[in-house]
């Protein structure tokens, strides 16, 4: 349908699910892995955990100063106070302190049993030994409690978390160098499609007329990389029912099966048909574009199915949106909150109501001085051109038919939604 075309004012299906739904009948059909594994804290960067991990230490596990500086008792510090020792980081002091005795001390230091205030170092004055303090701080200042961190006993991190840097150093923080993850879950991914050609074994400008070079599998490999996921790059199928169920059938061991193309119905799409024969089908149309088409069921291995559409930006926009989040849930993490921003647009966007659209834009600003959003141009569904000018989407309502130039709409940034977009 063509948004210029005076007949056509809507792009309505009344069969069509909304986004939630759809995802909601998705989830309701995956299962959490149960298969983990026990790995080194320092290779566990972005796998999953798969257990609550207590603390079992205190950290800091000791009082510890936040300056170098002097350690005293606070009721003394109005007087003269004799310089006895010091505290190093490592070093602890670990002698008596008289009354009206302190000790030099370090950051990270071990503040003395016998005193519970630090000034910081600028703020005194020393002569032969003895401590004047210029600027009095309150009492307990610049001292770290025991645990202030985290406590012995109390729950350093969930089931489902994704380690990242600050969640490997927590746990190192803690003297834990083991953690149990889940283990990667395997995605299999396979083409469809009598025209396409491998890029691997078709190199250069040796198409056909007719033959266009798979990029689906290129992009949803991609986007899916991660250490928590291993992707098996499937081939392309040709398009018959034989050709898709046997790929279906060299996919048993995977979690995740995704195909692209022959999911409308056109005379070659064939991935329902083959579908039907091995499991649990369903197929429906979804309010939004790109990616309205979408089945979606389980194999008889127990594998999800996805069936995504052929155009390389619907099946980015559909796998964003549908299969990310199964593999989330299926880690046991739980569902990101999609960040979106407000911005201007520069130039009117067009659509036609009836489904949510996602354009390809370019954001720029900041929060200060606002923000501004331009499209990438044509915003075809095959045009893959727009996802790589594209850092952001431009989410445009159900029921709009667009946006005027100089009005305010809602976009996701990639960084948002998609690590390996950006
Ligand atoms: P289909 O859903 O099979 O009718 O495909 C819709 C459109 O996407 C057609 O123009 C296909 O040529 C194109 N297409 C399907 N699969 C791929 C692929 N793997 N890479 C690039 N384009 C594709
Ligand atoms: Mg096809």
């Amino acid at each position: 349908m063509n948004p210029t075309d005076k007949n056509c004012t809507s792009d309505a299906d009344p069969s069509a699910l909304s986004m939630q739904e759809a995802l909601n009948k998705i989830l309701a059909l995956c299962s959490q892995t149960e298969c983990t594994e026990v790995i080194d804290v320092m290779t566990a960067m972005h796998r999953v955990s798969a257990a609550d991990i207590v603390a079992d230490i205190s950290v800091p596990p000791f009082r510890s100063s936040a300056m170098d500086g002097y350690a005293f008792k606070h009721a003394e510090g109005k007087a003269a106070l004799n310089i006895v020792g010091s505290s190093l980081a490592g070093h602890p002091y670990t002698g008596d302190i008289p009354a009206n005795g302190c000790v030099r001390i370090t950051t990270g230091a071990c503040v003395p049993d016998d005193t519970d205030t630090v000034v910081m170092q600028e703020n005194t004055t020393v002569s032969s030994a003895v401590l004047q303090i210029n600027t009095l701080p309150v009492h307990g200042f610049n001292v770290r409690a025991v645990g202030s961190d985290h406590s012995a006993g109390s729950l350093l991190l969930c089931s489902g978390t994704t380690l990242k840097a600050p969640e490997i150093a927590l746990l190192v923080s803690h003297g834990i160098n083991k953690v149990t993850v889940r283990k990667p879950l395997t995605v299999s991914v396979i083409s469809t499609g009598d025209e396409l050609h491998d890029a691997n074994t078709t190199p250069g400008a040796k198409l056909k007329l007719g033959g266009i070079y798979d990029s689906n599998r290129a992009l949803l490999i991609n986007m899916l990389q991660s250490p928590a996921v291993q992707c098996i790059d499937s081939g392309i199928c040709e398009d018959s029912i034989d050709s898709i169920s046997a790929a279906f059938a060299q996919s048993d061991n995977a979690d995740i099966v995704i195909s692209t193309g022959g999911v409308s119905v056109g005379d070659a799409d064939f991935v329902k048909d083959a579908l039907a024969q091995t499991g649990e089908l369903a197929m429906w149309k979804i309010a939004m574009k790109p990616g309205r088409p979408l089945t979606f069921g389980k194999l008889n291995s127990g594998a999800v199915f996805f069936g995504l559409p052929g155009n390389p930006v619907s099946a980015a926009v559909t796998c964003l949106f549908f299969v990310k989040p199964a593999l989330r849930y299926m880690q046991g993490q739980a569902l990101n909150d999609i960040i979106t921003i407000e911005a201007t647009v520069d130039s009117d966007l067009r659509k036609l109501p009836g489904r949510i659209e996602y354009q390809r834009g370019v954001l720029s600003g900041n929060a200060a001085d606002g923000y501004e959003v331009s499209t990438t141009g044509l915003q075809d569904s095959h045009v893959l051109s727009s996802l790589h000018k594209a850092n952001c989407f431009v989410e445009l309502p159900l029921d709009s038919q667009g946006a005027n130039a100089g009005s305010t709409v809602t976009v996701i940034p990639f960084s948002a939604i998609g690590d390996n977009l950006i």
